[in-house]
């Protein structure tokens, strides 16, 4: 028999299933300003972060997350220069954009100091690149930042946020994308985390729906495996001022930088729509 008591587990709420993770020791908790945070040793996931019960990153499955909410939007824009990540406290994005060697200028805006203090220390390969000069760390909430932004200050924005509850609630308002529209360049584009395609359509929608009465009048979801998220398959989001219809398809085959996940195959297999989306959201 196993010992519960070695098995982290999350649960997913109204999907009545469970992701567990068996564990070696926990190897630390706190509860910061703004969230619980624990951090564990498993015994095959390598190292593996938690905030209020859900799981974050682990060693082993984090680059799938980090590669396709970085790379696919930085091959459609067609330059981006100035990348703001908001959350994405763990630093794993910030690597991961900053390979790209358009990028001027990286600014990682995290409510909570503490998340990245305690991925210094737990993975300290996903903030390799915290000294890139390129780099800005700043620990304030994203939705003030992006609110008290002026007109075209950034190219991309990147929402690598907590799911859609506590600090991060407001980050999938309409009044949110409202105002990454009014900051935004003219080719600007935000990507969010979009939770599960199996579990979490209504959001999808609903997101989806928020980020066009904003104003961004092109929007693609891609879709990703990710073992440790609820149903294991997880979705980004693109909302966008110009049109999303192709990438830089020849840019991404001869990238010069080093993944385990995307390539361009993986780009153009990651915006192919499953039928029962298409029919959730009335599209062709
Ligand atoms: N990959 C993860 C996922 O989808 O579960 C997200 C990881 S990242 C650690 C999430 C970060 O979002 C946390 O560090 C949290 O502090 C940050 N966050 C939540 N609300 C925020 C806000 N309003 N402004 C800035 N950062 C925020």
């Amino acid at each position: 028999m196993m010992n519960p008591s070695q098995w982290f587990t999350e649960q997913a709420p109204g999907a009545e299933s469970a992701f567990s993770l068996k564990f070696k020791q926990k190897l630390h908790e706190e509860q910061s300003e703004y969230q619980f945070i624990e951090i564990y040793e498993t015994e095959d996931f390598g190292n593996l972060m938690v905030i209020d019960g859900c799981t974050m990153v682990s060693t082993r499955d984090n680059f799938l997350y980090h590669e396709m909410m970085s790379h696919p939007v930085l091959f459609t824009h067609p330059d981006p220069k100035r990348v703001w990540i908001i959350g994405g406290g763990d630093c794993g994005t910030l690597r991961e954009i900053l390979k790209h060697p358009s990028v001027e200028q990286a600014v990682q805006i995290d409510i909570d100091e503490r998340v990245t203090r305690l991925a210094e220390i737990y993975f300290p390969e996903l903030c390799e690149s915290n000294n890139d000069p390129r780099a800005d760390l700043k620990f304030i909430d994203g939705i003030k930042w992006v609110k008290d932004a002026e007109p075209n200050s950034v190219d991309i924005i990147i929402v690598d946020s907590t799911d859609p509850a506590g600090p991060a609630e407001g980050l999938f308002s309409k009044a949110f994308y409202r105002d990454c529209f009014n900051c935004l360049s003219e080719h600007g584009m935000v990507v969010q985390q979009s939770e599960s395609p199996l579990y979490h359509m209504k959001l999808i929608g609903e997101m989806r729906d928020a980020m066009s009465s904003a104003g961004f009048e092109h929007l693609q979801t891609l879709f990703f495996p990710q073992a440790i998220y609820p149903s294991g398959w997880w979705s980004a989001t693109i909302a966008s001022k110009a049109s999303l219809a192709k990438f830089r398809e020849l840019d991404s085959a001869n990238k010069n930088f080093d993944t385990t996940y995307y390539n361009v195959d993986i780009h153009k297999a990651s915006l192919a729509q499953p039928e029962f989306f298409k029919k959730a959201l009335g599209l062709k």
